[in-house]
């Protein structure tokens, strides 16, 4: 990956973005748990920040994608992993099919205003009933003349308490599970959607998550986002940013605290030296830094390949479960050395251990990157048909 001043430019206005409006409030909004969501992406639309990969026609900057992972990789500078998880959604989760498929239309009504940061996306995917098996999501849309009427519900919708419109997978119709999915566009306000109570949550405290509930929804069959009936498929290629996303976007958070727990263990004593002179302390701190830089080389080779429109879909996947499972070895391995202090609430570790922890459950959990690497390299028993 080589990078031109552009990335680098890029690279400090969301730095000092983050230094300036975001990491003087974290602890304030982690407490209230919630961000004014609006508020931070006005000012991040001000910047072209949500849109830096997006058309140009729309208000994007009409870039690569190696730029938008720059501003993910560069969001890991924020003090939790909420509020970079809460903008991912918006720039790599609920908005990559609608640029990719979305008609003229519908960018210029849902697209456009979310790059200027004038309204709040969130992907209502998940639904209570199972989250890894996508196929089998049980929210209908039903034709009614020129509208779709949605019934059902979704669940773990994060910004889902702010959010202006969800990019909605519903079943358009009862042919095979891969088959009869369509996205949608759907607008919060539309009679008949309610947002239910904001879902206490092990940690991300200052991104809100709600379950949302469909009753006789009306909206207009225009609102679709493609084909009907290629959802699925339009789904899995929209993973993709978000797997992406996940993964670089954890790589700068596990620096800061490793670069922490360095500091921290050079100041404090144990037995007459500072803990930092134990080997087994600087070795792990060593060993945990040469997993960072493999994470990130890995993540810059999987970006490599996605803007040379080669199938990235193996090494984001193995990014994202190698991101989940070393987010959780910093974070335990960190807070350990923190000792007593590790174990309080407002301690940089212990939120790291709460935040990160998510990394392996979202967007796919472990066990289904596994699943989907195993496929790739021709080893996942096929299953016998019934
Ligand atoms: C804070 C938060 C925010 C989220 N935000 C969103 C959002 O904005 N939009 C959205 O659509 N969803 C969102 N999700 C949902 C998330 O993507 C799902 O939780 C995730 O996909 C797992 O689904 P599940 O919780 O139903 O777990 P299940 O599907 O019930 O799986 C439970 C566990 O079983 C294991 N497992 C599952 N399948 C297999 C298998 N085949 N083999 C072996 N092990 C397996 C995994 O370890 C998995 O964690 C969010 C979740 C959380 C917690």
């Amino acid at each position: 990956m080589r990078f031109t001043e552009e990335h680098q430019q890029l690279r400090r206005t969301v730095r000092d973005f983050v230094e300036k409006e975001i990491n003087p409030h974290v602890d304030e909004w982690e407490k209230a748990g919630a961000f004014p969501a609006h508020e931070v992406f006005k000012k991040m639309g001000r910047l072209n920040l949500l849109g830096v990969n997006k058309p140009e026609e729309y208000g994007g900057l009409g870039l690569d994608y190696s730029y938008q992972m720059c501003v993910t990789e560069e969001l890991g500078t924020c003090r939790c992993g909420s509020i970079p998880m809460a903008i991912g959604v918006q720039t790599d989760m609920a908005t990559p099919a609608l640029a990719r498929w979305g008609t003229h239309e519908l960018k210029k009504e849902f697209l456009a205003p979310a790059i200027a940061g004038e309204c709040v996306a969130a992907i209502a995917v998940s639904e209570a009933s199972g989250g890894s098996d996508v196929a089998a999501i049980k929210t209908t849309a039903k034709k009614d003349g020129s509208d779709y009427i949605i019934n059902g519900s979704k669940m773990w919708i994060t910004n889902a308490a702010q959010a202006d419109w969800l990019c909605l997978l519903v079943n358009t119709g009862d042919g095979p599970v891969h088959a009869n999915k369509t996205l949608v566009i759907v607008p919060t306000k539309t009679k008949g959607v309610e947002i239910g109570a904001k879902i206490a949550k092990l940690g991300m405290h200052a991104s809100d998550t709600c379950p949302v509930f469909f009753e006789n929804v009306r909206v207009p069959q225009r609102n679709r986002i493609g084909e009907e009936g290629m959802g699925f498929m339009m789904q899995m290629v929209q993973f993709q940013e978000e797997r992406i996303c996940g993964a670089i976007g954890s790589v700068r958070g596990m620096d800061r605290l490793i670069d922490a727990t360095i500091e921290y263990c050079k100041e404090r004593e144990t037995f007459g030296q500072p803990l930092i002179a134990n080997q087994v302390v600087h070795f792990r701190m060593a060993e945990l830094k040469t997993e960072v830089e493999a994470l990130r080389s890995l993540c810059y080779r999987c970006v490599e390949e996605y803007i040379n429109g080669t199938d990235a879909t193996m090494l984001a996947s193995m990014a994202k479960l190698k991101a989940g499972r070393l987010a959780r070895e910093v974070s335990d391995s960190c807070l350990q050395y923190w000792g007593g202090m590790g174990f309080t609430w407002d301690n940089p570790a212990a939120r790291s251990y709460r935040d990160s922890r998510l990394l392996s459950i979202g967007g796919g959990a472990d066990e289904i990157m596994l699943g989907i690497i195993a496929k790739l390299m021709g080893i996942l028993p096929r299953r016998k048909k019934s």
